[in-house]
C-alpha cells in the first residue's frame, strides 16, 4: 500500500511489538512522520521505520502542539502515523485530535488495534462471554479526575453483574469495590489483574474483591493494569457447572452445520 499525506491513527497493540495489525505495521514502515507516546506504546516499534522517518515522542506535547506538527508535515506532502496504545477508540482520546484536524482540513484514517482488554482477557485465560453466566461486557474506568457522567456510576454498572473490564482504574481500588459491594456482589466474587499484558513483565493476579486491594498493594501494582471482574473469570464456578456454547452442541443446527436429532 502506497502512504497519502494525511495522518494515520494506528492502534499498535497492547505492547509486545507482534500485537500490532498487519496494517499497522505497514503504515509505520512507510510513514515519513511518526508520533508516538514513548510510556505506552512499545519504544520496538520504532525500529520498523524507514530509516530517514522522523519521530517524535509525543508524551511532552500538548493537544496543539500534536496537531500542529501533524498540519505542517501534512502540509508538505508527507505521511504521519499516529501510533495509539491498544484501540485508538478506547480512552485514545482520538475526538479531540479527530476535530481539531477536521477543522484544518486534515485527511486522518483510523487502524484498529488489539485493545489492552483483549491482551489481558487473553493471558488470564478467561472468555469474557460465557453462556448463561454473562454475555456481556462493559468497559469501564472508576472515577478519578475525569468525572463519570450520572448515568455511568460504577455501581449502576455493576448492577448489571456482567463481565466489566476497568482500565485506567489501579489507584482505584477502594472505590471499585465499595462500588461493586454495594451493587449486591460478594467479597469472595473473582477478580483477575492483568499488569502490562504482553509485556516481558506482564502479572496475571488472581484475587477476589474482597482481597483485591491487599492483593494489589502486596504486588505493588499501581498503573498499567486491567481490572476484570467478571463470573467468568471464577475458576471455582466455572468448575462446578456446564457452562457451554450451543455454537459446538451436537444438537444445535446452524447455518454451517447440521444438528442431530437427540
Ligand atoms: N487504548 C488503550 C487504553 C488506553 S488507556 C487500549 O485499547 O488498551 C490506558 C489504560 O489501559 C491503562 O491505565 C490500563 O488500564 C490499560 N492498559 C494499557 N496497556 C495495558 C497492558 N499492556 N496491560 C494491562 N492494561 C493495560
Amino acid at each position: 500500500m502506497e502512504l497519502e499525506a494525511k495522518v494515520y491513527i494506528v492502534g499498535s497493540g497492547p505492547g509486545d511489538p507482534d500485537l500490532i495489525t498487519v496494517k499497522g505495521l505497514k503504515i509505520l514502515e512507510k510513514a515519513d512522520v511518526i508520533l508516538y507516546t514513548d510510556s505506552l506504546v512499545n519504544p520496538v516499534l520504532m525500529e520498523r521505520a524507514k530509516k530517514d522517518a522522523l519521530i517524535f515522542k509525543s508524551a511532552g506535547m500538548n493537544l496543539e502542539e500534536l496537531v500542529d506538527c501533524m498540519e505542517e508535515h501534512v502540509k508538505s506532502g508527507k505521511s504521519v502515523a499516529r501510533m495509539h496504545t491498544g484501540d485508538p477508540a478506547v480512552y485514545g482520546a482520538i475526538y479531540e485530535q479527530m476535530k481539531k484536524l477536521k477543522q484544518r482540513g486534515i485527511a486522518y484514517q483510523i487502524i484498529p488495534g488489539v485493545s489492552s482488554v483483549f491482551a489481558a482477557a487473553a493471558a488470564a485465560e478467561v472468555e469474557l462471554t460465557i453462556p448463561e453466566l454473562t454475555q456481556t461486557v462493559i468497559l469501564t474506568r472508576a472515577e478519578g479526575r475525569t468525572p463519570m457522567p450520572e448515568k455511568e456510576q460504577l455501581k449502576d454498572l455493576a448492577a448489571h453483574h456482567c463481565s466489566i473490564a476497568l482500565f485506567l482504574s489501579a489507584t482505584l481500588i477502594k472505590k471499585i469495590v465499595k462500588e461493586f459491594l454495594e451493587a449486591g456482589w460478594n467479597e469472595e466474587d473473582a477478580v483477575v489483574v492483568v499488569y502490562r499484558a504482553s509485556w516481558p513483565d506482564e502479572k496475571v493476579v488472581r484475587t477476589t474483591l474482597g482481597s483485591l486491594d491487599e492483593t494489589m498493594r502486596k504486588e505493588g501494582i499501581r498503573k498499567q493494569a486491567m481490572v476484570i471482574i467478571s463470573k467468568a473469570a471464577d475458576e471455582a464456578l466455572l468448575e462446578e457447572g456446564t457452562f457451554e456454547s450451543k455454537l459446538y452442541d451436537k444438537s444445535f443446527t446452524h447455518g454451517y452445520r447440521k444438528g442431530e436429532s437427540v
